[in-house]
């Protein structure tokens, strides 16, 4: 296991300590933060050595990174002695990245395209982790296919919009208690780690920020589909606010069904646990539908 820090303590060249500072890498390439794309850079390594530190040990596996911008956080990364593979759609921060790889020999490749597209549970060898600041335009759609395939990953350290952050952690009954805190749950242990202010970025976004961690379960909490409970969160969460019997009807008999999965029809969706959703789910998937029209 190479160990990042050695080489300084002997006196040697540390790898990365001579590229420029992120703002004159900027700078130098026009990198202008444009708001499609959901830029907000992080200028501060220190910063930016904390995310990557709270990943673990990165010397073994793969890291991916989504968005890596001008590059901060890569930098961070590959200090912590990680192999990274980052996705970035911006080609204007091909250049800027082409310096950090060769600052790296060897360790970082830089794929130029959407993540959304990306098959992001083959790339490299594993254990991989994903390391990323979002860009906050797409954090769920792609926060949903990594739960679809959570068990490729071993570590998830994200930075996302902190309303969307309490989201994933939210429970029943609680602000922000929703369909993606069920899927997260389900899979994941979530580990909120430290919040964010938006004078860390630049340009500064109109949102606060967190980074969370999350550790995919080595079993889910119940063996279901995937699209059976995406099915159930979406009806359910649809009338958050009403008695889940209202709700139920578009999935069958809700008096069959609240006997079924043992739930209280009078209870709000957003009131109900999240092993009750899985049962929701189990019981769909099992053809609950075909059978209680076969009683
Ligand atoms: N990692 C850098 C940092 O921390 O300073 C930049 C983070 S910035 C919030 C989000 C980055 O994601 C930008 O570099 C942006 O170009 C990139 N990006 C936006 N949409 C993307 C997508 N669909 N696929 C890959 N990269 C994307």
């Amino acid at each position: 296991m190479s160990d990042p820090s050695a080489a300084d303590a002997e006196g040697l060249a540390v790898a990365g300590a001579d590229l420029p500072p992120l703002r004159e890498v900027i700078a130098r390439h026009g990198l202008d933060a444009r708001k499609g794309l959901g830029q907000h850079f992080l200028l501060d390594l220190n910063l930016t050595r904390r995310i990557a530190r709270a990943a673990g040990d990165l010397t073994e596996g793969t890291v991916i990174e989504v968005g890596p911008g001008p590059g901060g956080l890569t930098r961070a990364l590959l200090e912590q002695g990680a192999r990274v593979i980052a996705i970035e759609k911006d080609s204007r921060c091909l250049a800027a990245l082409g310096d950090v790889g060769a600052a790296f020999p060897g360790r970082l490749t830089v794929v130029e395209g959407d993540a959304l597209d990306q098959d992001m549970g083959a790339l490299g060898v594993g254990p991989r982790r994903v390391v990323a600041n979002l860009p906050y335009n797409v954090s769920t759609p792609l926060l949903v296919g990594w739960l679809r395939q959570a068990r490729a990953f071993d570590t998830l350290v994200l930075m996302f919009q902190k309303e969307v952050a309490d989201r994933l952690w939210a429970r029943p009954g609680g602000r922000g208690y929703s369909r993606l805190s069920v899927l997260t749950q389900w899979l994941c242990e979530v580990r909120p780690l430290f919040d964010v202010n938006p004078r860390a970025f630049t340009p500064p976004p109109k949102v606060n920020s967190a980074v969370v961690r999350l550790i995919p379960r080595d079993r889910p909490l119940m063996d279901v589909p995937f699209a059976a409970v995406e099915r159930v969160t979406a009806t359910l969460f649809g009338q958050r606010r009403k008695m889940v019997r209202a709700p139920l009807k578009a999935l069958g008999d809700p008096v069959a069904i609240c006997a079924a999965c043992e739930i209280d029809p009078a209870l709000r969706a957003e009131r109900l646990p999240v092993d009750a959703f899985l049962r929701v789910a189990r019981w769909l998937a099992e053809g609950g539908a075909s059978i209680e029209s076969r009683s």
